[in-house]
């Protein structure tokens, strides 16, 4: 199939290229050259515009930053929606406010252009050997139409419900992952401190009920003092304020979230909000005065 793909970053470009490697036509479309570049070496097409990638494909994929950048390239100047034919498939696979996808797929709908809010989780390595975890909201029938193109990105591809609950589902998806990292960087600065070593913690507790995805991921970055980008704090504070808009919007509060949130704009205010999350561990380096890395 033909596909647009709008948004080159960490994410997008080795999703797009798993596309291409499963046989499908992208045409590509950034506002950094450099990425589009590196896709068309990959064997994509571009064109010059949102507007222009619309046109030419049936279906488009966006993977943007957040709310602002996706009305921007859909409903903006220049965007998906001047360029879509009726019957065209968006895809956004950013993980946006729920609310933003709803507003985006009203938009979509005046122009008959069918939208599924498909956020992921997995950051850059299940992009790369195509295992995210997709989590879609949207009319169903549209969901089973796209699966197979949504599981050659993926590993899994659940239908979570209307348009916007695959957003709120990233939500608790990325509450859950933030304060397991505070977790994380708060238990191994203690230890450090104690003076029981961060690496033998790690091989005692990570079979146990402690144990996680998150920790596997991303007490070794903590360990060797390597905050390279992966997913980086600044997105991670903007994925905690739309959960929080979100909370407050529905009454339910998220005092944990908050405390995770204002750990982050620290390390956002200190400069470090293009670091990975996992510097969540210089926080506890500041109030501590104990690097859990050598
Ligand atoms: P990124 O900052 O690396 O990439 C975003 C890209 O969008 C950039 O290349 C930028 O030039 C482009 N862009 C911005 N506005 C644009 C516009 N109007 N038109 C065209 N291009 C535009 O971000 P990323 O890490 O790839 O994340 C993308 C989305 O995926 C975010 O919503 C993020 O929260 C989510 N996500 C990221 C990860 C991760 O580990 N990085 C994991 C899961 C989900």
């Amino acid at each position: 199939m033909k596909i647009g793909f709008i948004g080159l970053g960490i994410m997008g470009k080795p999703m797009a290229k798993n596309l291409l490697k499963a046989g499908h036509e992208i045409v590509c479309f950034d506002l950094n050259k450099a990425s589009v570049d590196e896709v068309i070496a990959a064997g994509a097409t571009t064109a010059a515009t949102s507007a222009e990638v619309a046109s030419q494909c049936p279906m488009v994929i966006t993977m943007l930053p957040n709310s602002p950048h996706v009305k921007a390239a859909v409903m903006g100047a220049k965007g998906v929606l001047e360029g879509a034919k009726e019957g065209t498939i968006l895809v956004d696979m950013s993980s946006i406010a729920p609310l933003a996808s709803q507003e985006i797929a009203k938009a979509c709908e005046a122009k008959k252009v069918r939208m599924l809010d498909a956020p992921v989780s997995g950051g850059e390595p299940k992009a790369i050997d195509g295992s995210l975890a997709i989590m879609v909201g949207g009319d169903k029938a549209l969901f089973e139409e796209v699966y197979d193109i949504l599981m050659v990105m993926g590993g899994t591809a659940v239908h979570c419900g209307p348009v916007g609950a695959g957003n709120t589902t990233k939500l608790a998806n990325q509450i859950i992952v933030a304060l397991n990292i505070a977790a994380v960087s708060e238990a191994f600065t203690l230890v450090k401190k104690a003076g029981v070593d961060p690496h033998l913690v790690f091989d005692a507790i990570k079979g146990g009920l402690a144990g996680s995805t998150v920790m596997n991921a991303k007490a070794p970055m903590m360990m060797d003092s390597n905050f390279k980008p992966g997913f980086k704090i600044d997105l991670h504070i903007k994925d905690l304020s739309n959960a929080m808009d979100t909370g407050h919007g529905i009454g339910s509060p998220l005092p944990l979230t908050a405390a995770v949130r204002e750990m982050m704009e620290t390390l956002h205010a200190d400069g470090f909000g293009q670091d990975d999350h996992s510097a969540l561990a210089r926080y506890y380096a500041k109030v501590s005065g104990t690097k859990i890395g050598d």
